[in-house]
């Protein structure tokens, strides 16, 4: 097959670039008019990746000039201390977006704590009225859920024809997959979520104009479930053993890239795709709420 027959790459890399550098602009307006946008990141326990997570998003803060606060917890904190915290971070007028880093590590409520962060500083879009917002019609949440709204951004970027179009979301996680879904409808797509019950599961994806994976299985989506022209975002991110790579290992997504590739419209690469927006989404919902402090 030539290379003209492939998809279209969905480059979320350059989409992200173009979203920070519009982040930086608006951090420089601000701190002209004297407010330098700050988020608060609050990580409790020892898990690895949420320690990688956490100091990308304050190196990516501190290249667009946002301020990042850092509160780092032992995993024994208790509901209380972190509560207290979170309340301090919620009364602080130079905290404008915060940020729990999840999972948190049990007992830990983390629902409780969610829903405590002021929904004007909610810049992860997890507090449950924004997410219930995000279901109202007529209601828009204070903050879309970070990866979500990339996920959204890129089917813009590409000129997703949204209206009608069938979508189908694979996950429908708090984080992820239902609030895709509802961003999807919102945007007048008709909307199937599928999950671990799911019947037929290639059949359904088979019917997708617009996909969504979001499971957390390598390569599980096959070439051959993929829709002739579908527009395919891949937002899994997994490890897997490769004796070439440097670490041993590497990132696939949850779709068979290569083999879609092959019979998509466009489609995200893992790395690349998804991942980018993620952090780009969470500095924009910094600055945004940088901005509203002013009004
Ligand atoms: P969850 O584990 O919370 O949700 C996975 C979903 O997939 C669930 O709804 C589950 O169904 C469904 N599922 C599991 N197995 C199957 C199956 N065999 N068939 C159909 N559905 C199945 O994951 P997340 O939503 O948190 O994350 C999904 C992926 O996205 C992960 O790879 C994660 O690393 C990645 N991710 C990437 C981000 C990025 O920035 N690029 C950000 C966040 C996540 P059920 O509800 O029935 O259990």
């Amino acid at each position: 097959m030539s290379a003209e027959t492939f998809a279209k790459l969905i480059d979320g890399k350059a989409v992200a670039a173009q979203i920070r550098a519009e982040v930086a602009a608006r951090a420089t307006a601000l701190a002209e008019r004297g407010v330098r946008g700050g988020l608060a990141a609050v990580l409790v326990g020892d898990n690895p990746a949420s320690h990688t997570y956490v100091r990308m998003k304050r190196k990516a803060c501190a290249e667009v000039g946002i301020e990042s606060f850092y509160y780092e917890l032992p995993a024994e904190t208790s509901q209380a201390d972190l509560e207290a915290l979170v309340e301090s971070l919620n009364a602080r007028a130079d905290v404008h977006g915060i940020l729990v880093q999840l999972p948190l590590p049990a007992p830990l409520d983390e629902q409780r704590v969610l829903s405590l962060i002021s929904t004007a500083k909610d810049v992860d879009g997890f507090h449950p009225l924004n997410i219930g917002r995000l279901a109202m019609k007529g209601r828009e949440p204070d903050f879309l859920p970070a990866t979500p709204a990339g996920v959204m951004r890129l089917l813009e970027a590409y000129d997703a024809p949204f209206a009608g179009a069938n979508a189908v979301v694979l996950g429908r996680s708090n984080i992820v997959g239902m609030p895709c879904a509802l961003l999807l409808t919102k945007r007048d797509c008709t909307v199937t979520i599928c999950h671990s019950r799911t019947r037929d599961l290639p059949d359904v994806i088979r019917r997708a104009d617009i996909l969504v994976a979001a499971v957390g299985r390598p390569q599980m989506v096959k070439g051959d479930w993929i829709k002739a022209g579908a527009l395919v975002i891949d937002v899994g991110t997994n490890r897997v053993p490769d004796s070439s790579a440097k670490d041993g290992s590497r990132l696939v997504g949850d779709v068979d890239f290569e083999a879609a590739r092959q019979v998509a419209g466009a489609i995200t690469p893992v790395p690349g795709g998804v991942g980018p927006m993620t952090i780009a989404m969470l500095l924009e919902n910094t600055i945004k709420a940088a901005e509203r402090s002013l009004s």
